[in-house]
Formats: structure tokens, C-alpha cells, sequence
């Protein structure tokens, strides 16, 4: 079968950067699974749902007609024929989007969507659970971690084009009570057995690059 990458990292780790450049080099393709969350907190807000209401959400999100481009160079997000890349990551999302993932019914419908996806080609995914859940037996499995002011610092910078203190401290709560919020559900702080971690925090991104082309030639 085609090669399949895993990635996992928090926000801010640089992992989406990593993983699209990782695809490009290797000629495989790219699949942001935060994205998907993200793009199914934005429809079941478009349809008035109530996030607390986990049964009805689980339900609707069964049907959403959600598709992925995976292309490295040039990914894209839509579901139906609205082209939702840029309104996914509106803060609004990013409050809601917790909401969603700890939803057992959700999850379990898009870590199938995932794996279908997987198994068509070689592709590299990113996510939080990624290593341990969706693709467990990937060959190459990366934790990409970096320390919570790298974090901060790269996360400022794209949400807000330049990392300063006040734009950093802007970012913290988004950051920190996302970090919370997922640690229920994705444990992407301890690396699982078997998972590599490569720690970015003092890498730039092409040293970040190369040292997951490494684990794959490893
Ligand atoms: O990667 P990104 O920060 O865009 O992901 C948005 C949210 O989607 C995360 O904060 C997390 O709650 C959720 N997520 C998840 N499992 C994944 C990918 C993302 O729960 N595999």
C-alpha cells in the first residue's frame, strides 16, 4: 500500500506547515484533519444547531457533504459548494470547535471519513490522534511538540502577522484553553509507544522538515 505519515502536534507546533511540505517532497498527499472539525463546527452553527445537543449534532454530521482537497500546494475545504477554507478560522470557530471534537458521535464519523481517505493513496495527515487512532499503524508516526512560548510566538504571527506582546498575549487564551479543552479527548502531550517526537521549539521550519524526511528514510 501507499506510504501513510501520521502527525500529531498542539496548536502552534508548526505541524501544518511540516506535514504540507513533507507531502510536496515526498509527492504524497495532504490531509488537515483540524480542518474537518473545524469545517463541521462552522455547517452545524450555519444550521443553528445546538453544539450541547451531541445526538442531533452526531446525526447531522453524518451528512454533511464535506470535501477535502488534499493537495499539498494548494489544499481546500468545502462542504457543498461553498468553499469554507477561510471561514474555518475565524475565532468564532476556533472557540467553538471543542465543542464538536469532544463529541464521541462526530469523532467516530470523521476518523472514518479520515481512513477512507487514507487508504486511497499516500498521504500525509495531520491532527491529534492521528498516531494513535486514526491511522495506529501508519510506518512513520511523528509527535511534533514545541514549548508553549514557540507556541504562542508562531501562533501570534499567524493570526495576527507578527509576533509582538501584545499580539502574544492576545493568542493565550485561544491557545491555552484549546490546549485544555483537547487534552480530554486527544492526549497529544505524551507521545503514544512507538511514536517519534521531534521537538520544533528550537528548529527552524526546513531543520523541522528534515527531520521527519529522516524518520521516513529511517
Ligand atoms: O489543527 P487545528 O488547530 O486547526 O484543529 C482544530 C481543533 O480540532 C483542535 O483544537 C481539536 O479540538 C480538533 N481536532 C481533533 N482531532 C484532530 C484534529 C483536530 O480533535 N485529529
Amino acid at each position: 500500500a501507499d506510504l501513510v505519515v501520521a502527525i500529531d502536534g498542539p496548536s502552534g507546533s508548526g505541524k501544518s506547515s511540516v506535514a504540507r511540505r513533507v507531502a510536496q517532497v515526498l509527492q504524497l498527499r495532504y490531509l488537515d484533519t483540524g480542518a474537518m472539525y473545524r469545517a463541521v463546527t462552522w455547517w452545524l452553527l450555519e444550521q443553528g444547531v445546538e453544539l450541547t445537543d451531541t445526538e442531533r449534532a452526531a446525526e447531522l454530521t453524518a451528512r454533511i457533504p464535506l470535501r477535502m482537497g488534499t493537495d499539498p500546494q494548494r489544499p481546500t475545504v468545502h462542504v457543498g459548494d461553498v468553499d469554507v477554507a477561510g471561514p474555518i478560522r475565524e475565532s468564532r470557530i476556533s472557540a467553538a470547535v471543542s465543542a464538536v471534537a469532544t463529541n464521541l458521535g462526530i469523532r467516530r464519523e470523521l476518523v472514518a471519513r479520515q481512513q477512507a481517505i487514507a487508504a486511497e493513496r499516500g498521504v500525509v495527515v495531520e491532527g491529534r490522534d492521528i498516531t494513535t487512532v486514526v491511522a495506529p499503524d501508519a510506518p512513520v508516526r511523528v509527535l511534533l511538540t514545541a514549548s508553549e512560548e514557540t507556541r504562542l510566538s508562531r501562533r501570534a504571527n499567524e493570526l495576527h502577522g507578527e509576533s509582538t506582546e501584545s499580539t502574544v498575549e492576545a493568542t493565550r487564551d485561544e491557545v491555552l484553553r484549546r490546549d485544555a479543552d483537547d487534552s480530554t479527548v486527544a492526549r497529544f502531550l505524551d507521545a503514544a509507544e512507538g511514536v517519534d517526537v521531534v521537538d520544533s521549539s528550537h528548529m527552524t521550519l526546513d531543520e523541522t522538515v528534515r527531520a521527519v524526511l529522516d524518520l521516513v528514510e529511517k
